[in-house]
């Protein structure tokens, strides 16, 4: 005992002799959070507590500090019984003590209709028993957090993730844990992990942001941290480096992310089995305008099961659809519309393997109903060319003349970008053959959709 503290009043409130009326109060605040007996129902407390109120009964008065002071040489001289050694704190689980305690904070949750309750699990643990709580916490949730509205489900995945990494360390709380846990371990003679612990801990004051206006909240992180420091200043080169209990790497941490994922892997199941939208376009034709404009009437799609049968006899009409002759090269029908022009695509239909002339339309599939946007004759052993088609989606449906079959192709895209050499744009051939095994899928076509 130092002949300037004979009664211990400075080592109960872990303070140099010098200390400011400033650091006597931050000191009895962070040291009566440790001991007040109702924040350790593990251990008895009381004499340490009475302690530590008596001393700051004598020195946080001036004139009772200045006869403490004063009378010290003379007191020195009275029998005085050592205070006890510090004790460290110990896990509030499992009662060990540990060098790495933490004031950890779980969430469980637990709903009911439109009830919902968040619960805070928190205590000093070990890294071990910390591990079981959050696990515990979770596996509450998991049973029972989800069914309330709206904010089960919200507050139960929060919670699962939360506990899932670790939980929340309060960092003034764990701040005031490890500067009091590191005294105790240099009290014991183990400077090394002392100083391991003062690292931590300054880990922790990082975290602690006050704003201007918390000025005993600023003088109480200031004040740890300088013990923080002065501990690591004493740090042999040699020394101790505890390896951290609490990273991720925790052995629940399978469970908590196993479930997740069954949980995910189910809701993705769900989804994708869900029969409540297509997500392809359907592989018959689209519904059908005959009219090149827009027009406000749309022709149903006729169902794919009713297949076109050609009449037994084809003839085939006197005049083509403009209502004039036949032509007799290849080419478009002259007076028919002609839209979604203005592009670089191009097809090319080659007739050349049939001995039938065919009446052709180029169909937009771009917008809701199916539109021709060309129509062309072509004769037999014939070929020709559609030029400036705007990027899209097409079909091509045609009609041999000779037959009367009616088919389409495929719906095809054609595209158009530009880049530093120009523009790039569909080019494409189409042949057509009486037998259908062409360049392209074909199909039959009903007749209000050619
Ligand atoms: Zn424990």
């Amino acid at each position: 005992m130092s002949t300037r503290d004979p009664l211990g009043y400075y080592a109960v409130l872990e303070l140099h002799h010098d200390a400011s009326d400033e650091q006597v109060k931050a000191a009895y605040r962070r040291r009566a959070m440790v001991l007040h007996p109702d924040r350790n129902p593990g251990r008895d407390t009381t004499e340490q507590f009475q302690a530590l109120n008596e001393a700051f009964k004598a020195l946080s008065d001036p004139s009772a500090r200045a006869a403490y002071a004063a009378g010290a040489a003379a007191l020195s001289t009275r029998p005085n019984p050592e205070p006890p050694p510090p004790e460290p704190i110990k896990c509030a689980s499992c009662g060990k003590v540990s060098a790495q305690p933490r004031v950890a904070v779980y969430r469980s949750v637990r709903s009911f209709l439109l009830v919902t309750v968040r619960k805070p699990i928190s205590g000093v643990f070990c890294s071990e028993c910390a591990q079981r709580k959050a696990l515990k916490a979770s596996a509450t949730t998991w049973l029972l957090g989800w069914w309330g509205l709206p904010w089960g489900p919200i507050h139960s995945a929060q919670a699962l993730l939360e506990n899932m990494f670790g939980g929340t360390h309060p960092p003034l709380e764990n701040a005031r844990l490890l500067a009091y846990q590191a005294h105790c371990f240099e009290a014991a003679g183990r400077q090394d992990i002392a100083c391991a612990i003062a690292r931590d801990g300054l880990k922790f004051c990082a975290r602690i942001r006050p704003t201007a206006r918390q000025a005993a909240l600023i003088s109480e992180r200031d004040e740890l941290v300088r013990r923080f420091k002065a501990f690591v200043a004493q740090e042999r080169p040699d020394a101790v480096r505890l390896k951290n209990s609490w990273k991720l790497g925790n052995r629940f941490f399978a469970f908590h992310a196993g479930a997740m994922g069954v949980v995910a892997a189910a809701i993705t199941v769900a989804i994708f089995n869900a029969p409540l939208y297509e997500r392809t376009l359907p592989k018959g034709s689209m519904p059908y305008s005959s009219q090149a404009v827009a027009a406000p009437a749309i022709t149903a799609s006729s169902p794919s099961a009713v297949r076109q049968i050609p009449p037994p006899v084809f003839v085939r009409p006197k005049t083509a659809p403009n209502g004039k002759p036949w032509p007799v090269v290849a080419g478009y029908l002259s007076g028919e519309p002609q839209t979604r022009a203005g592009g670089h695509s191009e097809i090319t239909i080659d007739n050349g393997q049939n001995d039938s002339d065919v009446l052709v339309k180029l169909v937009s599939l771009s917008a809701d109903v199916a539109r021709p946007t060309r129509q062309i004759f072509i004769p037999a052993n014939g070929k020709f060319t559609i030029k400036s088609i705007a990027a899209g989606r097409y079909d091509i449906r045609y009609q041999d003349l000779m037959t009367g079959v009616r088919s389409r192709s495929e719906g095809m895209t054609l595209s158009e970008s530009a880049d530093a050499r120009g523009i790039r744009y569909s080019v494409m051939t189409l042949t057509l053959q009486r037998v259908k095994n062409g360049n392209m899928a074909i199909h039959d076509l009903a007749d209000g959709e050619f």
